[in-house]
């Protein structure tokens, strides 16, 4: 299903074939769903591709919290998982990538903010966390946020982190964006850089990487409240289904068991799950 510049008629089929996915969508058996007059269909997700515990690409496949989500999203839809086609949503590219229709959804550690909402339409929110700094274990001179003004702090292009760093946590840090995280995780590890902040489920799943095991700590510091939501096209009805498809996965307890598979063994303290439609600001 790709969500691309439609004529009125073809928007109409699609409305069409959207209510029947959705009327399938409770069925045990979901494949009754996929098996459409169009022969195999996909649907195409965005999530990060370099983000253990959260959106991971591995010699195995797709990992995380965000790709667990995601799965149990797309079932709601109608769509199993091999009709999943994987798509890396850098954080700088998530918003053109939903309006081009690159994308159906994205699911990517992607923050819920006024900015953002009004480029395009968040379902959720699925969990929240809070920014923090990734620093070298035996670094002890990053006690307190304030600490960061004059160190130079890595974060990534398009990001809330970037942002709030320039706007209010540490405006005389030397701030360098780079495109990824995991790009900013060679610069501290190496020394080039002093640390790395975003979200605290993110860099908690860093500091936890068999090979970087004892090298990183995490600073604690609980600096904003991040929501995760789902992106999809501003106007899409995906959003309402969605939002549906959240709520069933928070009740069933497939949520919990997401969290506990990917966080675990981060040993990441996560919130307990929002509410729909509830922004902690
Ligand atoms: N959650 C923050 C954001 O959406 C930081 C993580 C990310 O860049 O994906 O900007």
């Amino acid at each position: 299903m790709k969500l691309r510049k439609v004529t009125a008629a073809s928007a109409a089929v699609l409305a069409l074939a959207l209510t029947a996915t959705a009327c399938g969508s409770d069925d045990k058996d979901s494949d009754s769903a996929d098996t459409g007059s169009g022969g195999s269909k996909k649907i195409t997700i965005g999530i990060k591709f370099d983000q253990p515990g959260i959106g991971q690409k591995t010699p195995q496949g797709y990992e995380g919290f965000d790709v667990d989500v995601a799965t149990y999203v797309a079932k709601q839809l109608g769509y199993s998982a091999n009709q999943i086609q994987w798509k890396e949503a850098k954080s700088a590219d998530r918003e053109t990538m939903l309006q081009r229709g690159d994308v159906d959804f994205i699911a990517a550690s992607y923050s819920i903010n006024d900015e953002r909402a009004a480029k395009v339409d968040f379902a959720g929110p699925y969990l929240l966390a809070h920014q923090d700094v990734l620093i070298r274990a035996d670094d002890d001179s990053i006690k307190t946020p304030k600490d960061l003004n004059d160190k130079k702090l890595c974060s990534v292009t398009g990001s809330t982190s970037a942002q709030n760093v320039k706007d209010k946590l540490a405006p005389k840090a030397q701030l360098q964006e780079y495109p990824t995280y995991s790009a900013c995780l060679t610069g501290v590890q190496s020394g080039q850089l002093d640390a790395l902040t975003t979200d605290d489920s993110i860099l908690a799943g860093y500091a936890a990487q068999a090979n970087f095991k004892g090298k990183f700590k995490l600073g604690g510091f609980k600096m904003t409240n991040e929501n995760y939501g789902i992106g999809v096209k501003k106007g899409s009805d995906l959003k309402a289904k969605i939002d549906t498809a959240l709520e069933k996965m928070v009740a069933d307890g497939a949520w919990e068991k997401a969290v506990t598979a990917n966080f675990g063994p981060a040993n990441y303290k996560n919130e307990p799950a929002p509410k729909i439609g509830n922004i902690v600001k």
